[in-house]
C-alpha cells in the first residue's frame, strides 16, 4: 500500500491534519486506538481573548480566520455552536478594565463596550458581565465521531496503536509494516512521551476535571465565564469546567476537583442542581503556552504537531494548515511555533 502521509493520533490535531491534507489532495492514513484522548474531554470553547487579563492571543485574527471555517462545514453542523461568552465581572475595578480593553483596536471586534446587567435573578452577577462576540463551543466528541465515520468509510483509518519500532525511516521515504509513505506526522498529545524522535519536547500533561449538572430554572442560553466556564448543553444540562493541575496520581476524577468545581458553580446561582457526570482529561501543554510544530532536524520526513492543551480548538486547524504548507515546501513554519525553539527534540 502507498500513501503520501501517515498520521499518528486522532485528537483535534490529527483530525485537523486530515481536513487540511484532503483539501490539498494528499493521501493519508490515520492511526489511533480511539481509547482515551484529551480532545474528547475538551469543553471545546473557541475564544481568541485571554479573559483573565483582557488581551488577545498571539495572531488572534489570523487563527480565527483560518480555523473557524473547518468547524463551520455543514457536515459538522451538529457539533458547531457559535455563541457569545458572558464574562462575569467581579468588581468595579474589573468593570473599568473591561471598558479600557473593549476600546483597544485589536480587541474591539470581540469585546462589546456595554456592560450587560443580567435580568435573571437566578444568575448572581452583581457587577454585570462583559460580552465577548465571535466565540462559541465545539462538541469535540461529536465532531471527532462524525469525522472518524467518514474516514473509516473511505479506508483512511487504522484503529490501532502505532508501533514506533515497526517504522523504517530512510531519507526519501518511510515504511510502516506494509505501507510506504513520504512522511509521518505525529500528533499524539501527551502520548508523545513514548515517541523515540520527539519525546524530549517539553510537553507537560495538565489534568483538567469537569462536571455536567442538571439545573432547572437556570435558563442560561450563552456561555458564562467566571472562575469556570458554564456551557449550556440543552435540556437544563450545563457543563462546568475545568480544573488545572500539574500534580496528579492518575487519570481519575477526584473529590478535590469536584468540590472546587461545585464551589465555583454555587457562587453563580442559588438554584438546586443534580450532578450528572464528573470526568477528567489531560491537556498537552508547553511552558511558553504556544504549540510546537515542525520536522525533525535529522529526519526531515518525520513531523510533529503538539502542545494544543491551551485553546486546542483554535490552534488545531491553523497548525494543520501551517504544517501542510511546510510539508509541501510552500511556506516555512513560523519561528514562534517551530519545535526547534527548544533545541533538538
Ligand atoms: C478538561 C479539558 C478541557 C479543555 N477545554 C478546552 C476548551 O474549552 N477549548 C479548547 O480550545 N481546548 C480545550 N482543551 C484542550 C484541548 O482541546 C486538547 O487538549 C487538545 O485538543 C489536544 O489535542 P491533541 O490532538 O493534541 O491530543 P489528543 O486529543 O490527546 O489526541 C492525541 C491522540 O493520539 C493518540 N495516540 C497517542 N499515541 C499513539 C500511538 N502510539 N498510536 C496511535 N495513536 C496514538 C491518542 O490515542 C489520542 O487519541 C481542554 C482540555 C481538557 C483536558
Amino acid at each position: 500500500m502507498r500513501r503520501d502521509v501517515l498520521i499518528v493520533g486522532f485528537g483535534l490535531a490529527g483530525w485537523a491534519l486530515t481536513e487540511s491534507l484532503k483539501t490539498h489532495g494528499i493521501s493519508f492514513v490515520v492511526f489511533d486506538p480511539l481509547k482515551n484522548y484529551s480532545s474528547k474531554s475538551a469543553t471545546g470553547i473557541f475564544n481568541p481573548i485571554v479573559l483573565k487579563r483582557f488581551r488577545s492571543v498571539w495572531n488572534a485574527d489570523a487563527i480565527m480566520e483560518q480555523s473557524i471555517p473547518y468547524y463551520a462545514q455543514s457536515k459538522y453542523k451538529e457539533a458547531f455552536h457559535p455563541t457569545s461568552i458572558y464574562r462575569v465581572l467581579a468588581s468595579v475595578s474589573e468593570q473599568n478594565d473591561w471598558a479600557v480593553a473593549s476600546d483597544k483596536p485589536d480587541l474591539s471586534r470581540y469585546l462589546s463596550p456595554k456592560i450587560f446587567h443580567n435580568p435573571n435573578a437566578n444568575i448572581l452577577t452583581p457587577f454585570g458581565m462583559g460580552v465577548v462576540e465571535h466565540t462559541g463551543w465545539i462538541d469535540t466528541n461529536k465532531l471527532l465521531t462524525i469525522a472518524y465515520r467518514e474516514l473509516n468509510h473511505q479506508g483512511c483509518f487504522a484503529e490501532e496503536v502505532f508501533d514506533y519500532n515497526a517504522l523504517e525511516v530512510s531519507k526519501e521515504k518511510v515504511k510502516y509494516k506494509n505501507i510506504e509513505a513520504n512522511h509521518v506526522i505525529f500528533a499524539e498529545g501527551v502520548g508523545i512521551k513514548k515517541n523515540p524522535w520527539f519525546s524530549n519536547l517539553p510537553i507537560v500533561p495538565n489534568k483538567g476535571e469537569w462536571l455536567i449538572v442538571s439545573c432547572k430554572g437556570l435558563e442560561l442560553k450563552k456561555i458564562l465565564k467566571s472562575s469556570v466556564f458554564v456551557v449550556p448543553l440543552g435540556e437544563d444540562k450545563y457543563r462546568i469546567g475545568a480544573t488545572y493541575s500539574r500534580e496528579f496520581k492518575n487519570n481519575l476524577p477526584t473529590e478535590k476537583g469536584k468540590a472546587w468545581l461545585i464551589a465555583q458553580f454555587e457562587k453563580l446561582t442559588p438554584l438546586r442542581y443534580e450532578l450528572v457526570a464528573h470526568s477528567a482529561g489531560f491537556r498537552p501543554t508547553v511552558p511558553d503556552r504556544k504549540p510546537v510544530i515542525g520536522s525533525h532536524p535529522e529526519h526531515k520526513n518525520l513531523w510533529c504537531v503538539n502542545g494544543l492543551g491551551s485553546r486546542g480548538v483554535l490552534w488545531g486547524p491553523y497548525l494543520a494548515k501551517s504544517l501542510v504548507e511546510a510539508l509541501k515546501n510552500t511556506q516555512m513554519v513560523a519561528p514562534a511555533l517551530d519545535l526547534t525553539r527548544f533545541g533538538s527534540p
